[in-house]
């Protein structure tokens, strides 16, 4: 059975980090909506064309939309062994829709996982967050800075704040979590499927905080779903 985790959690919380760790360490691939959004976007297609404005606004772009990307990542080849999903799903339509793909591709779901973190937190690590432009290595210019400013240590490419990254935007994020997002906390718990987790400290004793409460063992190199 493949294993199918989610990662969710409020803007900020270090889902993303969480998730490409989780993955290298599993051999699954870390999908993530925020992430192929931003691509379309980068790409002007039609579909970047149409989420921008609710992006830059820190507003979701609609279920339909967001339904139909992931349903088609999931039938990719690489899913074959499990995903983790990071930003999806973010309201109840989206977890219902989720149900029901997993249910017709013959698959269930293994955890969810959720990563707490205080609001006057994620304002902190959001505000501060930076991107290298060319290879996407994330810092912070507080708790993670590059050893010259703007600059990636590891390609020299310009580090970039993401457009909603600005603190006019991260209310607006905050807000829709806790209205739109918040609520799904309960419908995995009602599920037993929910697994809490304190997303402050280092990275390394999240990912192992992570590891145990997902109920993944290490066996070997690899880990397997205990
Ligand atoms: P993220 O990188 O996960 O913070 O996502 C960045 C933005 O992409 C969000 O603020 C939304 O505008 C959009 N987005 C990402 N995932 C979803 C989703 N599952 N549903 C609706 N909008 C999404």
């Amino acid at each position: 059975m493949p294993l199918n985790l989610i990662l969710m959690g409020p803007p900020g919380a270090g889902k993303g980090t969480q998730a490409s760790r989780l993955a290298a360490r599993l051999r699954v691939p870390a999908i993530s909506t925020g992430e192929m959004l931003r691509e379309e976007v980068k790409r002007g297609s039609v579909l970047g064309r149409e989420a921008k404005g609710a992006m830059d606004r820190g507003a979701l772009v609609p279920d339909a939309l967001i339904v139909a990307i992931i349903e088609a990542r999931l039938q990719r080849e690489d899913c074959a062994r499990g995903f983790i999903l990071d930003g999806f799903p973010r309201t109840v339509t989206q977890a219902e829709a989720l149900d029901r793909a997993l249910q017709r591709f013959g698959w269930s779901l293994h955890r969810v996982g959720s990563l707490n973190v205080p609001s006057d937190e994620v304002v902190r690590r959001l505000s501060g967050r930076r991107t290298c432009r060319d290879c996407g290595a994330p810092y912070h210019v507080e708790l993670e800075p590059p050893r010259r400013d703007d600059t990636c240590d590891a390609c020299g490419g310009a580090l970039l704040q993401r457009d909603d990254d600005h603190e006019s935007v991260i209310a607006a994020r905050l807000e829709v979590y806790a209205r739109d997002t918040a609520p799904l906390l309960d419908y995995y718990r009602d599920r037993g499927l929910l697994a809490e987790i304190d997303g402050r400290g280092k990275h390394d004793d999240v990912l192992a905080a992570l590891l145990a409460r997902l109920n993944l063992q290490t066996s070997g190199p690899t880990l397997a779903a205990s």
